[in-house]
């Protein structure tokens, strides 16, 4: 089956080594615009290509970019990046990232007007560049679904079935949104097993976890090299997002478990300094370098790390 990316479309047999949730560039809608002086844009394009070779340099043939509208989406940029590092594709998303209010162009208009935004850029091509979404992206954070947030989860089902593209949502997993989205999802008539719900990895409550696995959809264990700290409180430590996946592997869930590290190349909601202070081990290597050897040493076999990276990835775009 052929998915379209920054680099052209391709098969998914070809997708080989995937991180499924990561960033090239995060930036706050539209203050770039607003105050370009404030970004060094050449610099931060050389960053995050750089960051992305090392990547390539681990074997990752294709990254899943969520960065869609309230994440400042730059298709442009993406681009550059793309166009250097040939060697990784990058599957781009639609969708709106937000935890409560909508832009005021979407409070007054209704779920299908955005699903059929979403529908637009799956089919003709994102902001003008004939790139076309592959992945559809919206957010339930702790706030719940409120009315703004469950127009967006409704119109990335709509968009969904009108387009078989899968879903991967971002969640607040402590007060177990995962669940809500699912009912949501089932009610607009989605299967579950084209959804990854995001974040799960940010939560060690196996009874969560594995209702979000018996209801049918993956668990993103997404967000490696963010830990517990004093800058970060609500996150668990490396040795407990570990051992999380570690035991869903033991207890045989396997194909439904997603390993990626949600880093952001670039992100302009902190200093970057600061960003590399709280999160020393964030990149999109970490899980090479230091999570996938800790995995085996607990009793995770070379299969089920291969199952995790390549094959769980091909078989949610298929949609098998
Ligand atoms: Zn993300």
């Amino acid at each position: 089956m052929k998915v379209p990316t920054l680099n052209g479309d391709i098969d998914t047999s070809e997708m080989g080594l995937t991180l499924m949730h990561e960033h090239l560039f995060v930036f706050s809608d539209g203050v770039q615009e607003a105050f370009p002086r404030a970004y060094d844009l050449e610099g931060i394009v050389a960053d995050v290509t750089e960051k992305m070779r090392q990547a390539a340099s681990h074997g990752v043939r294709t990254v899943v970019d969520l960065t869609v509208l309230g994440l400042g989406r730059k298709l442009p940029l993406m681009q550059r990046v793309a166009a250097q590092v040939p060697q990784v594709r990058f599957i781009v998303a639609t969708g709106l990232y937000t935890y409560n209010e909508l832009p005021h162009y979407f409070e007054n208009r209704d779920i299908d007007h955005m699903a059929s935004m979403f529908v637009q850029d799956i089919r003709e091509g994102i902001q003008g560049t004939g790139v076309r979404a592959g992945i559809l992206k919206c957010a339930t954070d702790e706030p719940g679904v409120t009315p703004g947030v469950e127009k967006v989860l409704r119109a990335v089902a709509r968009a969904h079935l009108q387009t078989g593209v899968p879903i991967y949502t971002h969640t607040h997993a402590a007060t177990r949104r995962g669940l809500e989205q699912q009912r949501i999802f089932k009610e607009e008539g989605v299967d579950l097993k084209r959804v990854v719900i995001g974040h799960s990895g940010d939560s060690n409550d196996l009874g969560y976890l594995i209702s979000i696995i018996e209801n049918g959809s993956y668990v993103g264990m997404d967000r490696f090299g963010l830990y517990h700290n004093e800058a970060l409180p609500v996150f668990p430590t490396y040795d407990t997002r570990v051992r999380t996946v570690a035991e869903l592997c033991k207890r045989g869930y396997t194909e439904r478990i997603i390993l990626s590290h949600d880093y952001c190349g670039f992100i302009d909601w902190f200093p970057m300094e600061v960003v590399r202070q709280i999160a020393p081990k964030w990149s999109y290597t970490h899980i090479f370098e230091e999570v996938i050897p800790d995995l085996r040493e607990m009793g995770v076999s070379e299969a089920q790390i291969q199952q995790m990276l390549v094959a769980n990835p091909r078989r949610y775009f298929e949609g098998a």
